[in-house]
């Protein structure tokens, strides 16, 4: 890295999904100088581009690597929070679904100039620069799907109504085409300066104004503000870091602000799995030329590598009652061992289930200088029910879907055949779909921490854009709605 001017007009916080469309919308703007500042490196590996790769991205040092907090609603278990550290962030290692969200996702939050008609728009454009589209070679398995509630024909499925298919893609010519290859590589020029390997520890604030950020002990000054946009973890964590936040919460406060890091939630999940011969990619020996002709097949955009592992997705009401849909299930056309072990020999495929709308929430903190993630998963016990139930569906949608195709559910299955022992399955291997969002709410009522067009309540020219302003999860995966907060928060900023 070279030695970084110490002054721009704007700097970000956080080259991730929201904050390289921040950046490239000032620059476009004319705003001023803008330096963008990400903890982690480049995108420059090629994992990063390679669709299945992300397998192993995830828990390298391009992965924050937090893990959450002890939660009795997993009996007491913390589980892993996949977070990425480089330029793109979490775009940059993760499948690469593209789903808006529903219109009542948006008209639910409630906050004035973020219904379904504001946000539609800036959905068009931001799909103007990721071009979103249908995976050209899924696996068979995968295609499937279509056949599931009368027929979904290629569209991709949708979260407002029950449908299940193949989805749509930020992928280009096969490759990953994440925010930074969207929004901030085409805004590169003279007035954008961005600054690897960095990480901002706090805020420098001068009187009520956000003047700068520390990069450890060295100070880089903003003469008109400073933009938040290092996710839901990272975001929150900077405020309490520089005092702002609940007195429980933070040293030497100096602005009180009782709901930052409150409001956390997550879209929760579990899997079934399912072996047998002839079945999705695993290692075996039958697929043995098949992984050797991987890379070859990969530049042709087919094949194994070319998979971002969840291909497919469906979107029904758990307890099949004709209600709308409530949960979202992810379909990944790899054997995945229930153990965890990534090189684990089999062929099959897996499917979870996820709550579109969870009630629970929990908080993230700072307790003796260390961040606290106390995810509260199934702290409404309502969640775990739908869950459970839509697992029981997801049993019966499968053996429709796959029909000769289908391959034996090897896990849970015996072990979860009643209610109560589903349920306890689920305390006992539930995750998350690593959505994690709410953390600095957005709203027009005095305690949401983030007004309605993304200022800091409190602090002059700071401004949050990221997950982390979603006052609920919208129903489906989150890269879409971030790369839209961070294209519309560079249009109230530069305003
Ligand atoms: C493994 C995985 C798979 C996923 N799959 C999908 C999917 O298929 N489809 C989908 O829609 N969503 C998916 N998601 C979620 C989606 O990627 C995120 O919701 C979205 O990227 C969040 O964007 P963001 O801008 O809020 O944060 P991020 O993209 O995480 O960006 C935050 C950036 O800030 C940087 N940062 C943090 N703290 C600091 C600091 N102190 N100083 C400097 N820089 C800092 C980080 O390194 C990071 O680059 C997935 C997420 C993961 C982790």
């Amino acid at each position: 890295m070279s030695t970084p001017a110490t002054t721009y007009d704007y700097i970000v916080v956080g080259a991730g999904s929201a904050g390289c469309a921040v950046a490239a919308g000032l620059i476009e703007r004319e705003a001023g100088t803008v330096a963008v500042i990400e903890a982690g490196p480049q995108d420059n590996h090629p994992f990063v581009k390679i669709p299945m790769a992300l397998i192993w991205l995830m828990g390298s040092r391009r992965d924050w690597q937090f893990k959450s907090a002890p939660m009795a609603g997993l009996n007491g278990r913390q589980i892993n929070i996949p977070r990425g550290r480089m330029v793109g962030g979490s775009g940059s290692i993760n499948s690469m679904v593209w789903f808006r969200g529903r219109a009542s996702d948006f008209d639910g939050w409630n906050v004035p100039g973020w219904t379904w008609a504001d946000v539609a728009p800036v959905f068009d454009a931001v799909e103007g620069r990721t071009a979103p589209n249908r995976l050209a070679n899924p696996h068979p398995l995968t295609e499937n799907l279509h056949r599931l509630f009368g027929g979904n024909g290629i569209a991709p499925p949708s979260p407002d109504y029950e449908s299940a298919g193949v989805c749509h893609f930020n992928l280009q010519n096969g490759r990953r085409w994440s925010a930074a290859d969207a929004f901030l590589r085409p805004a590169a020029g003279p007035d954008l300066t961005v600054i690897t390997g960095q990480e901002v520890s706090r805020l420098h604030v001068q009187g009520d104004r956000a003047a700068g950020v520390y990069l450890g002990d060295t100070l880089l000054t903003a003469t008109k503000g400073v933009v938040l946009s290092a996710g839901s973890i990272g975001s929150p964590d900077i405020l309490l870091r520089s005092g702002i936040g609940p007195s429980d919460s933070v040293e030497d406060q100096i602005i009180d602000a009782p709901e930052v890091g409150q409001n956390l939630h997550d879209h929760p999940g579990c899997g079934m799995h399912f072996a047998g011969v002839h079945s999705g990619y695993g290692l075996t020996l039958r697929q043995a030329a098949a992984w050797a002709m991987s890379p070859l097949n990969y530049l042709r955009g087919k094949g194994p590598l070319a998979s971002p592992t969840v291909e497919g997705a469906a979107f029904f009401n758990a307890r099949g009652d004709g209600a709308e849909p409530d949960v979202q299930s992810h379909f990944i056309p790899f054997f995945m061992n229930h153990a965890g072990s990534r090189y684990a020999p089999g062929s099959g495929y897996f499917a979870d289930v996820c709550v579109c709308r969870p009630k629970s929430r929990g908080r993230l903190m700072r307790r003796d200088g260390q961040l606290h993630i106390a995810l509260g998963l199934f702290n409404d016990e309502a969640d775990l029910d739908t869950l459970t139930h839509g697992l029981f569906r997801l049993r019966h949608l499968m053996a429709d879907a796959m029909g000769d195709t289908a391959a034996p559910e090897v896990h849970p299955a015996g072990k979860a055949t009643t209610f109560e022992d589903m349920r306890d399955h689920v305390r006992d291997a539930a995750g998350t779909a690593y959505h994690p969002v709410g953390t600095l709410r957005m709203g027009a009522d005095a305690t949401a921490p983030v007004t309605p067009q993304l200022q800091v309540r409190g602090v002059d020219a700071l401004w949050a854009a990221d997950a982390s302003i979603m006052p609920a999860v919208t129903s489906a995966n989150t890269n879409a709605p971030s790369m839209m907060i961070g294209h519309r928060a560079a249009s109230f900023i530069a305003a």
